[in-house]
């Protein structure tokens, strides 16, 4: 007897609404009683990210994600925390402290690498792991590639500033992704620091700090004096206690790509991760060091892709080369049905005559080259809010790696600015640049290319003199 829509729903314990939206995503149009052909529902399926085995032409049998997770098997894994809050309230220094605060780096030389994440172990063996992006752009963009990327938000407020504009944002997003907040009151330090205005500032936002009666526990800290940081790793592992975070080593691993989550990922497992694939050939954790299995919530840098995924993009371990193929080719034939219905330029010619279109609007034309994927993201994302109805930043590329020739000619025919962040010019780049004078800037703090292209964006609208 044929499948259809509320048996995979039944089988994978999901609701029969969400097989028929996947189901359309996929270009399948049904409905829930209508009946589906094997194949269909075996991608499907694993794009619920499940195990299929065909055990006939017409049927397949679902290992369901969590078939092997019996109670016994699951471990608390430790909690991925994302640090948030006001720009300048402290959160770069304080992912640096908590880096070096690391007692297993002891002798070997600390935390050294950026994989966009590190692994801290406090005095009392727990482990907490950290993205090492701050900020919300970075956390939004994960979270609208459909990540969920963090256990715990950690928003950190200046007692000597209080909430402010990018502190209320935080909150938003923390709460719109349903992530618990913990307060860090940071720079108690400074002879001016208020802490209780803090608190009391919280309130208008609703959140309510112990001290206040509520049940957000806030620590008061200072990030350069390294005051407090115990405290604050205790109410972490505190708050992932209430949240009773499992998983299970034994299985496949499954993650994102920044951050792997659950299961363990070995070296020589056959990865998807968004529309690329590959066997992990190599894996180096946050001390650069060369690791051959990575648990659950152990960020590890992974070589052996077809090419760069997307921060955000999911993880999985699948069982042989042609299903990862499979797999790959399926995604990649999703994304482009997804330009192609956004409109987005398909080729180099359609780009530029859609940049000639566009230039006679008020656009600062940008090409963004940076060292990792996820930074490129978070810059786009901040980027496209700062436009107007009248002046807007245009990204023409984005893309990761040093800035090249190809860079440079593709600025050159739209008159575009070339943004290196934590990249630089190659000497072909700078001599092209220097010939067609486009101009090169580079940048290291995500902030600093916001302020300056909001700068050019007002400069734009000033009438000219
Ligand atoms: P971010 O923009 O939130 O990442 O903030 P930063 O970590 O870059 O810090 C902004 C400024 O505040 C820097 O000059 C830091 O040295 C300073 N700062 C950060 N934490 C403390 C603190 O605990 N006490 C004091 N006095 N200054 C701090």
């Amino acid at each position: 007897e044929a499948l259809d829509g509320t048996d995979l729903a039944s089988r994978m314990a999901v609701r029969g609404a969400e097989v028929v939206k996947r189901l359309m995503e996929m270009g399948t149009i049904v409905t829930i009683t209508q009946s589906i052909d094997a194949d269909t529902a075996q991608l499907a399926v694993e794009e619920f990210g499940h195990k299929v085995r065909r055990v006939s032409e017409a049927d397949v049998e679902i290992g369901l994600k969590g078939e092997d997770d019996t109670i016994d098997a699951l471990l608390i894994r430790s909690p991925v925390v994302t640090v948030m809050g006001h720009v300048d309230h402290g959160k770069t220094s304080l992912l640096d402290a908590i880096r070096s605060s690391d007692v297993a780096s002891g002798e070997a030389g600390g935390i050294t690498q950026h994989i966009g994440a590190y692994q801290v172990e406090t005095p009392k063996g727990a482990r907490i792991t950290f993205i090492d992006t701050p900020g919300h752009a970075a956390f939004t963009e994960m979270r609208a590639r459909g990540a969920s990327v963090t256990d715990i938000v950690v928003l950190v407020v200046a007692a000597d500033d209080g909430v402010m504009p990018q502190t209320a944002e935080a909150i938003n997003h923390a709460r719109a992704a349903g992530v618990p907040i913990l307060v860090a009151i940071n720079k108690i330090d400074r002879p001016d620091a208020d802490p209780n205005r803090v608190r009391q500032d919280l309130l208008q936002h609703e959140i309510v700090t112990e001290a206040m009666g509520g049940d957000v526990l806030a620590v008061e800290i200072s990030a350069t004096q390294k005051l407090n940081l115990d405290k604050l790793e205790e109410a972490i592992l505190l708050q992932a206690e209430l949240l009773e975070l499992t998983a299970n080593p034994d299985r496949a691993a499954e993650g994102v790509v920044i951050e792997a989550k659950r299961g363990t990922l070995r070296i020589g497992d056959i990865v998807v991760a968004g529309a690329q694939w590959g066997r992990v050939r190599a894996m180096y954790d946050d001390h650069g060091a060369a690791t051959k299995a990575a648990g659950p919530a152990v960020p590890v840098e992974v070589l052996g892709l077809s090419g760069a995924p997307q921060a955000g993009d999911e993880v999985v371990v699948v069982e042989n080369e042609r299903r990862a193929r499979e797999v790959s080719e399926f995604r990649h034939a999703r994304t482009r049905e997804k330009e192609v219905a956004r409109g987005a330029p398909l080729n180099l010619e359609q780009l530029f005559s859609e940049i000639q279109e566009k230039e006679s609007k008020s656009e600062l034309p940008l090409v963004i080259k940076t060292d990792v994927q996820g930074s490129a993201e978070a810059l786009v994302g901040a980027l496209a809010r700062l436009g107007t109805d009248e002046v807007a930043a245009r990204v023409l590329h984005s893309g990761v790696g040093g800035i090249t020739e190809a860079d440079v000619t593709l600025a050159a025919a739209s008159d575009a600015t070339v943004f290196g962040f934590n990249v630089r010019a190659n000497a072909q780049a700078r001599e092209l640049a220097a010939r067609t004078g486009i101009e090169l800037r580079y940048f290291a703090v995500i902030y600093d290319v916001v302020d300056e292209v909001r700068a050019s964006l007002e400069g734009m609208l000033r009438p000219e003199a």
